[in-house]
């Protein structure tokens, strides 16, 4: 072949010399698209800027206003710390595993052995050497090479050499190469070193070779890189602030649960400030349901796995159960993932008539889900999980009414809490994938198609997503974001043709015929107490309105020998009105102690004195202001009693 022919996105045909490279091409087109041009594609691989091009065929230049460059810009800024921490003496010998880029930066596995990992205080000596090697302005140009060659060239590097052996024998091996540094790589990388000026290391963490905790443990450097610089000073800020917003910090910061190995993955402890909360939490939604009508339940956590089999849970629903207990006398038991199964026993323990309907059915209900060790995060994900679960079932005519009537109750729940930034998404079953669901396309269609009308007639405005709906029925999603950028579900109803079939339920009509088959409606409002908590703790970073504040009022007596007496009759008059004080009685200097009360988020602190034990006083400080006030007991019962019953803080 003497000639290229590189067809252009636009369907431009150009011919060029055998030999020529992107930088070439980009140069033969004007200066300006070669000065942005980050790599190119022939026929969707890289070829680098300073590469051959291979064959004739689709060509496509990359500039810095794609953006793909910049995760061409990361991944060679992963190449770039690696050079780096080879050139630094003591990391001379250090073994890389892998460095690709993610979402916002990059990382790199190393491994510089048992007491001389890379640690956080090594990165400004490591920056300086990156940036030293972005001055050298090296030119990055992929190479191809044999087998030998590869294992030859990194025969000192065990993890890169068990990548090349795990490597299919047909697969070309490709290298990359910058100055006096190779990298084993498949290209998407900028030209030269220069054009990485904007980066900064963030992190680094434990990180099992290949994901596997029965592997060596690495140490997993992170970093983040953009094309300017104040981009990369957002991106810090940003990291900063979910940081701080992130529940598992706020939630060790103020005592409200751990999780240990020890104890189990995904199995959380609630200490007493979070179960506080959490009661709240409970304690708010069960009368809120009481209220609607609901009928509160307690039903076991385990039971006979036939009822799974029944379900249906057994076949589509397998990979996220815990396995069976075999009882040995032929008996098998199963920890639900669901509730569903319990409440329809409930329904099914009488005969129903349509009097009874729509009967709705409530638990917070304990459940078992085998989620992936990588998918767990504090209380978010977890594996045990306590769901408001809420089963409705009701005539087919009236399942629409029972839908609004439940997201209204939803909308109201959603107030108190002053949730407000969320999205409706409609789950629909995965057309591709039927596996995964009951098989049924008529249901499919009719439900979808009811649960879309029944959210037009309310004007809302939603987002359809396939795949995401039970095995059982399409859902409607409540989607709200988490402190570390990703969606998550909330809340949650959903359409159930298919169970009240599979157990074979029924109810008397005004026929007197007991042959009428009900709908469910499958409902979790505020969804799980871990995952709600976890919100809660997110969206309020931690200063939690009153009513739901682990501690509500810290009394601190200026001097406890002196206002101690004073302090303790308070507190017990704020508990007998059901609110949860406290009495300090650390030896520490005033100042600090108020801090503190602010540190852990307290709404009310009260200082007491000569003067307010005097005049039966309180001087009362309310988290975040500066002010204080002095104002009578009574008076101070009045305004915490009132700011409770608001429910929420604006
Ligand atoms: P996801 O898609 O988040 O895994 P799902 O669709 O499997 O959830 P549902 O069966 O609809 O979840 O469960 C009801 C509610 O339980 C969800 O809306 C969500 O709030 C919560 N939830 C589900 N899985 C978990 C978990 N592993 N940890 C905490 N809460 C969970
Ligand atoms: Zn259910």
């Amino acid at each position: 072949m003497s000639e290229l022919e590189l067809v252009f996105p636009d369907g431009a045909i150009k011919t060029f010399a055998a030999g020529t490279k992107p930088l070439d091409v980009a140069e033969s087109i004007s200066k300006s698209l070669a000065k942005k041009s980050v790599s190119a594609k022939l026929n969707g691989a890289y070829v680098g800027m300073h590469d051959v091009i291979p064959a004739s065929g689709q060509f496509q230049l990359i500039t810095t206003s794609d953006d793909e460059a910049l995760d061409l810009l990361r991944h060679s800024a992963s190449h770039l710390l690696a050079q780096a921490l080879k050139r630094i003496p003591k990391f001379s010998n250090i073994h890389f595993g892998v460095g690709p880029f993610i979402e916002n930066g990059f990382y790199y596995d190393t491994d510089n052995g048992a007491g001389n990992q890379v640690s956080v205080e090594d990165f400004a000596e490591i920056e300086a050497m990156m940036h030293k090697i972005v001055k050298e302005d090296l030119p990055i140009v992929s190479r191809e090479i044999t087998r030998e060659e590869a294992l030859s060239m990194f025969k000192d590097d065990p993890y890169k050499v068990e990548l090349i052996n795990d490597l299919p024998a047909e697969e070309k091996i490709t290298i990359a190469v910058q100055g006096d540094h190779i990298e084993l790589d498949k290209g998407g990388l900028v030209p030269s070193t220069s054009w990485i000026k904007h980066f900064k290391l963030v992190s680094v963490a434990g990180a099992y070779w290949r994901g596997d905790s029965s592997n060596h443990m690495m140490q997993r450097i992170y970093g983040t890189a953009f094309w300017k610089a104040a981009d990369v000073e957002a991106e810090l800020q940003r990291r900063q602030e979910a940081k701080e917003r992130d529940h598992r910090n706020i939630g060790r910061d103020l005592d409200l649960f751990f999780t240990s190995q020890e104890v189990g993955s995904g199995l959380p402890v609630w200490l007493p400030n979070g179960a506080t909360i959490r009661r709240q939490v409970e304690r708010y939604i069960v009368d809120k349901e009481l209220s609607n009508d609901y009928l509160h339940v307690y039903t076991p956590i385990l039971s006979n796995l036939n009822l799974y089999k029944t379900s249906g849970h057994w076949e589509h629903y397998r990979e996220d159960m815990f396995p069976p207990m075999d009882m040995g006398d032929g008996e098998f038991l199963e920890l639900r993932p669901m509730n569903c199964p319990s409440h329809i026993m409930i329904y099914k323990h009488k005969p129903r008539s349509y009097r009874e309907l729509p009967m709705r059915i409530a638990e917070l209900g304990m459940m078992h889900r085998y989620e992936k060790s990588g998918a767990l995060t504090g209380l978010s994900r977890v594996r045990e999980m306590t769901l408001n679960d809420g089963h409705t079932f009701v005539e087919p005519e009236k399942l629409e009414e029972e839908f609004k009537s439940i997201l209204k109750m939803m909308m109201e729940v959603y107030e108190d809490f002053n949730i407000t930034d969320y999205r409706f998404r409609l789950s629909y079953r995965d057309p591709k994938n039927t596996a995964k669901y009951f098989d049924d396309d008529e249901m499919w269609e009719k439900s979808q198609k009811q649960l879309k009308t029944a959210m037009d007639d309310l004007g809302l405005d939603y987002f359809e997503a396939e795949g995401e709906a039970a095995f059982y029925g399409p859902k409607l999603d409540v989607q709200t974001k988490t402190a570390l950028g990703g969606e998550e579900t909330l809340s949650t109803i959903q359409l159930d043709f298919l169970l009240p079939e599979r157990f074979d339920l029924s109810y008397i009509g005004e026929d007197g015929k007991d042959n009428h088959r009900p709908v469910m409606l499958h409902r979790g409002i505020v969804g799980t107490m871990e995952r709600f908590t976890a919100y809660l703790i997110e969206m309020y970073k931690g200063a939690f309105p009153t009513w739901l504040s682990p501690l509500q009022v810290q009394i601190i007596p200026v001097n406890l020998g002196a206002h101690g007496d004073y302090a303790r009759r308070i507190q017990q008059q704020l508990q007998v009105a059901g609110l949860r004080a406290n009495v300090e009685t650390k030896d520490a200097k005033m100042g600090y102690l108020i801090r503190e009360a602010q540190t852990k988020k307290v709404p009310y602190t009260l200082v007491l004195g000569d003067n307010e034990v005097a005049d039966e006083t309180v001087t009362v400080r309310q988290y975040g202001s500066e002010k204080t006030e002095t104002i009578s007991i009574a008076a101070f019962e009045k305004l915490i009693l009132a700011d409770v019953a608001r429910y929420s803080r604006e």
